[in-house]
């Protein structure tokens, strides 16, 4: 196939069941991948919940039932600390790291530079002496400072070519690299994972493509592959009953609630391709032919509203 030596991926968080949602999405980043003859690898992104890995072992159980496999042993990416460390460091050598001692209330408090986006890092701590930076770090002890990127003045907002969204234009700003607690930011990890493991097709919900002008950044700035050799594509939304995005309230939406119902992974597979033009309203479809019938320029790109069952 044209693309061996690529790969796409999931990365599910184990934070509980995946619901519809992100069942779909791991399916249209499974189909994206086996369509185009990639490797496809599975991350458990664990760095914020090291401890549920019964959640993470459920989930894996959810996708191998809709028929989603994967190649080699799923990573976990609380075992990647070495490499995450190895890269702040190779970004501090060349400048762009600094220490932040604020809390949230004091970024809130905050004046916020002129056209700054809502919520962004105001640069408090940006351009600190020696001696204001140890006092900083005096005041806030036993705490420790956040790490932060300098990102290149002058530079508030970045573009990339998304295969569902189009044109996709995000800020990027001094985001976190490490919080003061020790853990790795999920911008940071998931740039040097994605590139350790030979990820080229980034395929993933819609609601991290304002995150992702971010990681092209970070790409950029520690000299790995970035676009155009990597593909992205944004998945939309599935939407509940009620119009907003959908949740655990708006009642079977895992596969173990939908089993309960009568409802099993193969119907849920067909109902999924069916959502995303690749079967017939109740046609039973194997997981080879959805691979078959994939054509990614033909995939709606509007949020699915869920019908419900
Ligand atoms: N772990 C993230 C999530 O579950 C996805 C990260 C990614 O795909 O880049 O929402
Ligand atoms: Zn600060």
């Amino acid at each position: 196939a044209a693309n061996e030596s690529g790969a796409g991926r999931y990365a599910p968080s184990p934070s509980g069941d995946l619901h519809l949602g992100n069942l779909r999405t791991a399916l249209v980043a499974w189909l994206f991948a086996r369509a185009s003859g990639r490797r496809f690898l599975m991350r458990i992104e664990d760095l914020d919940r090291a401890r549920d890995a019964g959640a993470a072992a459920a989930q894996l159980a959810d996708l191998a039932a809709l028929g989603i496999d994967w190649d080699g042993e799923p990573v976990l990416q609380t075992s990647r600390g070495a490499a995450h460390e190895a890269a702040i460091a190779q970004l501090a050598a060349a400048g762009f790291v600094y220490e932040c001692t604020c809390t949230r209330k004091d970024i809130l408090a905050a004046p916020t530079a002129p056209h700054a986006p809502p919520g962004a890092y105001p640069g408090t701590c940006r351009d600190l002496s020696d001696d204001e930076r140890e006092a900083a770090r005096a005041r806030i002890a036993p705490r420790l400072p956040a790490l932060r990127l300098r990102a290149p003045a002058g530079e508030s907002s970045l573009a990339f070519d998304d295969l569902l969204l189009g044109n996709v234009v995000g800020d990027i700003d001094d985001l976190v690299l490490r919080r003061g607690d020790g853990t790795v930011a999920y911008n940071l990890a998931v740039v040097v994972d994605d590139d350790a493991m030979g990820v080229d097709q980034i395929v993933r919900g819609d609601d991290l493509a304002s995150s992702t002008p971010r990681q092209i950044l970070l790409q950029r700035l520690l000299g790995l592959r970035t676009v155009p050799q990597l593909q992205y594509a944004h998945v939309p939304l599935v939407l509940g009953p009620g119009g907003a995005r959908l949740a655990k309230r708006d009642g079977a939406v895992t596969l173990a609630d939908l089993r309960a119902t009568g409802v099993g992974a193969a119907e849920v597979r067909s109902l999924l391709a069916e959502s995303l033009g690749l079967a017939g309203h109740g046609e039973p479809v194997t997981p080879d032919q959805i691979v078959e019938r994939f054509d990614p320029t033909a995939l709606p790109r509007a949020a699915w509203a869920w019908p419900g069952v």
